[in-house]
């Protein structure tokens, strides 16, 4: 069997069924169209092709928080449009998957700049509670993009501060909050600022 009827072989439903593991709903909008695109799309009809690589604009828009409502808006033009006027059931499934993850209002949240489950880097960052941390550098060592400051704490030396994180050199690679054994790196949503498992 050739590698090219493999990927036509994927169905939308087990795309589906991956993109179900994302948490957050625009996330899983996005994996659901790349999949599609990658796989079932075949090109036939112009409603779905067009449809499904403007959503994946419009979707990539809203998760790196450059979205806005006509994203929102253009987005459920594109399902309503694929929904009607695709050729074949796949197109109109992906119209109403799309349409059924839009439902509630966590994508107004997203171009209000929150991910609500905390999985679009845009909108979270890592930071350290100073009063749990013991400076002991696991997560400087951590680090390979030198994004966090700090000094190893020394027995019976004082003066020590607390680790930090500097934003502007974090890449949210997560490998810090992997080793803190303190529990003392977490994930906060940089525009309400709400503290997540503190
Ligand atoms: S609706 Fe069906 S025929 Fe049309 S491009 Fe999509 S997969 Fe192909
Ligand atoms: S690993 Fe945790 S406890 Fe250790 S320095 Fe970093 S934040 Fe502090
Ligand atoms: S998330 Fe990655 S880049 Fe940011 S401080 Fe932690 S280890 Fe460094």
């Amino acid at each position: 069997m050739s590698e090219e009827k493999e990927i036509k072989e994927i169905k939308v439903e087990d795309i589906r069924k991956s993109a179900e593991e994302k948490k957050c709903p625009v996330q899983r909008a996005l994996f659901y169209i790349e999949g599609f695109l990658e796989g079932p799309m075949c090109g036939k009809c112009f409603p779905c092709e067009m449809g499904t690589y403007e959503a994946r604009i419009r979707l990539d828009d809203i998760i790196q928080g450059r979205g806005s409502e006509r994203d929102i808006l253009a987005l459920r033009r594109i399902a309503e449009v694929m929904l009607e006027s695709s050729r074949c059931k796949k197109g109109k499934d992906t119209a109403n998957f799309i349409l059924d993850w839009m439902k509630s209002d966590v994508f107004d949240a997203h171009v209000a700049g929150r991910c609500r489950d905390m999985e679009c880097i845009s909108f979270v960052e890592y930071r350290i509670i100073p009063h749990k941390c013991t400076m002991c550098g696991l997560c400087k060592d951590a680090c390979k993009y030198d994004a966090i400051f700090g000094e190893k704490r020394k027995s019976l030396k004082g003066g020590y501060v607390p680790f930090e994180i500097r934003q502007k050199k974090c890449v949210k690679c997560g490998e810090c909050i992997k080793v803190c054994p303190e529990g003392a790196i977490i994930l906060t949503a940089t525009t309400t600022g709400n503290l997540v498992g503190v």
